[in-house]
């Protein structure tokens, strides 16, 4: 594959940003490098094609290999996940819990989510994003003693709030999620239970972290977090809400379906079904682990003391620098973090007083314990001295330097 093309423009951007993923420590902890082939698939001709519909109903002719695509990537999930019915056709995370909603609640009914101060996402009822907006949205917060879920608070606030539909599931919580107790808590409150596993897909595929299947009346993901496929989104049910669950997909909340992402999350889905995608969910939790140990032994605040995934959160008041000033240098210095709040943050969302580091993407590299240390390093001095553009552009070359030795996109692409 060769980046040229007439839009010299947009291709020049692309190559600086081929660039930059290649040559920076992505810390992202919802990111990752998909492969060639999902890469390939996602930039096919499937791409051109409308199929409004299911697989064998279909609103427009010609769709007989998309039926049979769609209807493996189907398969795929439901085997790798171990649940009765997949929906593969949400265009992103985000749609997937859109459509959950849609399914079962009407306008004004109670959800009750992880407070996204704590940890939750927009679509858990924060008050910006539709979750907020249309449904009565009440939210349980991590423990103010451990920071993590107390399951007796969440079981108090359900039993007072009587919410329709409970959201278990997190963007930044870096401990196990119990989705059995969120299932006890469901039923003793008559309401749906949702599980988003978007951000711990592969490691649920994997068995390193207790599934929700049997437990969730709803699992929804996103496919390209820790399940290393193409951005999109997947829900998942038992049979008897699979109907609910498709006509709120299409034709509720959307129209033709991405079938060069459905082909790639087929794609994706296989992969993750292989012994070497078990190792590589290991070494993420390992390399998480590690980094989080050293990263303490540093003196960082450890949210919640550790983790048991792919990601921790960083509370950096002992180092007197806010999340957003550690954002900016170490992105100057080749290293992609993100600001987050800590729980019980006095900081603004736009300052905030922690960082999230994630694994998923410098794993996918190869890069292991040894590497871990010298990133964790490297995050200690750059923020030592925050303001320092030669120490920054120092470590920037480092960082360069460090990615050549795990090569990823150069193997494929002329850069
Ligand atoms: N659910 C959780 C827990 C997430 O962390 C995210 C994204 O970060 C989403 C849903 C939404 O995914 P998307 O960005 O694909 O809409």
């Amino acid at each position: 594959m060769k980046l040229d093309g007439k839009d010299t423009k947009v291709f020049e951007l692309m190559r600086r940003e081929l660039d930059r993923e290649e040559y920076s420590l992505i810390l992202i902890a919802s990111e990752n490098y998909v492969d060639e082939d999902v890469l390939a698939t996602q930039g096919c001709v499937l791409t051109n094609k409308y199929a409004e519909g299911y697989p064998s109903k279909r609103y427009y002719s010609g769709c007989a290999y998309l039926d049979e695509i769609e209807s493996i990537a189907i398969e795929r999930a439901r085997t790798l996940f171990g649940v009765e019915h997949a929906n593969v056709q949400p265009h992103s995370g985000s749609s997937a819990n859109m459509a959950v909603f849609y399914a079962v609640l009407e306008r004004g009914d109670t959800v009750l989510g992880m407070d996204i101060a704590h940890g939750g996402h927009l679509t858990h009822g924060a008050r910006p994003s539709f979750s907020g907006k249309w449904y009565r949205a009440v939210s349980y917060p991590v423990s103010a003693k451990n920071e993590m879920l107390d399951y007796d608070e969440i079981r108090g606030i359900a039993r007072k709030e009587r919410p329709k539909l409970i959201i278990a599931g997190a963007s930044a919580y870096s401990k196990i999620i119990d989705f059995a107790k969120f299932r006890e808590i469901a039923d003793e409150v008559g309401a749906y239970l949702m599980a988003d596993i978007a951000h711990i897909a592969g490691l649920v595929a994997a068995g390193l972290h207790p599934s929700p299947a049997g437990h969730a009346h709803f699992i929804t993901t996103t496919t390209h977090k820790t399940l290393r496929g193409p951005r999109g989104g997947l829900v998942m049910c038992n049979a008897d809400l699979a109907k609910k669950i498709d006509s709120a997909v299409f034709p509720g909340i959307q129209g033709g379906p991405l079938m060069h992402v459905i082909a790639a999350k087929a794609v994706a889905l296989r992969q993750a079904m292989t012994e070497e995608f078990k190792e590589y969910q290991r070494q993420i939790i390992a390399n998480a682990k590690h980094m989080a140990k050293r990263m303490a032994d540093l003196g960082f605040r450890i949210v919640s003391g550790g983790t048991d995934n792919h990601l921790f959160l960083v509370d950096l008041t002992p180092k007197n620098v806010t999340g957003n000033d550690a954002q900016i240098a170490l992105e100057a210095s080749g290293i992609m973090v993100n600001k987050n709040l800590i729980p019980f943050d006095t900081k603004t969302p736009g300052v905030t007083s922690g960082i999230r580091i994630g694994t998923p993407a410098v794993t996918t590299r190869g890069m292991k314990e040894k590497e871990m240390e010298v990133i964790c390093e490297m995050i200690d001095s750059v923020l030592k001295r925050p303001g320092d553009t030669s120490f920054m552009d120092g470590t920037r070359e480092r960082v360069r330097e460090m990615c050549k030795g795990f090569p990823f996109y150069s193997r494929i692409y002329d850069i």
